[in-house]
């Protein structure tokens, strides 16, 4: 693969880095993709000035892994450059990565569409060997507005299971008896066992 275009794949701008690939390195759970950032770039985002030089070099590792089974990542190379007129410290933003995000753009696309799936927060977790609570953190970030309805007359507590995923999870699921029609079971609510019935009044 063309090294622009293996960057592109994972979301990282090729404008970003030098065009130097080099092989991967093998660890026994994946691949490590080492890149370097361009050097080339020098003005002080402090002051404007362009009398800079390279104070030291730092490296981040990103995950990009896309399943289970093989654990990826990318090291990049940073560039810390000093200014000789402010003498302030500064790093080009590297783009396709949120500097404070551990994970590229383009896994964040696959986590979304991931929460369209019969999969729980932590089976996706386990996917992208991140942490439930960084997966919950991603859901409440993308999905901001959930509509918030009336609580019906007499509302019907149950839970089923995921019957085509492989981990067989239960979930939860409230109906309103009188009105809904369970899309899950596709059958009148009348027509499905309820564990639980609760009458609000
Ligand atoms: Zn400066």
């Amino acid at each position: 693969m063309n090294f622009n275009t293996f960057l592109l794949r994972l979301g990282l701008d090729p404008d970003n880095f030098k065009n130097i690939p080099s092989d991967p390195i093998k660890t026994d759970k994946g691949f490590i993709y080492e890149i370097e950032q361009r050097t080339d770039q020098r003005e002080c985002p402090h002051c404007h000035a362009d009398k800079v030089y390279i104070n030291d070099y730092a490296f981040v590792e990103i995950g990009c892994s896309e399943n289970n089974e093989i654990q990826d990542t990318i090291r990049i190379k940073k560039v810390r450059y000093k200014c000789r007129s402010c003498h302030k410290t500064f790093t080009p933003e590297i783009k396709g990565i949120n500097r404070y995000d551990k994970n590229t753009e383009q896994i964040k696309q696959l986590i979304y569409s991931d929460f369209a799936r019969k999969l729980t927060f932590q089976d996706i977790a386990n996917k992208y060997h991140l942490s439930n609570g960084r997966i919950v953190q991603l859901f409440d970030e993308k999905v901001k507005f959930v509509p918030r309805l009336k609580m019906p007359r007499v509302l019907c507590i149950d839970e089923i299971r995921f019957s085509e995923e492989i981990n067989q999870k239960f979930v939860c699921v409230l109906t309103d008896f009188e009105k809904g029609r369970d899309r899950r079971y596709d059958q009148k609510p009348s027509d499905c066992l309820f564990t639980g019935i609760l009458w609000i009044d």
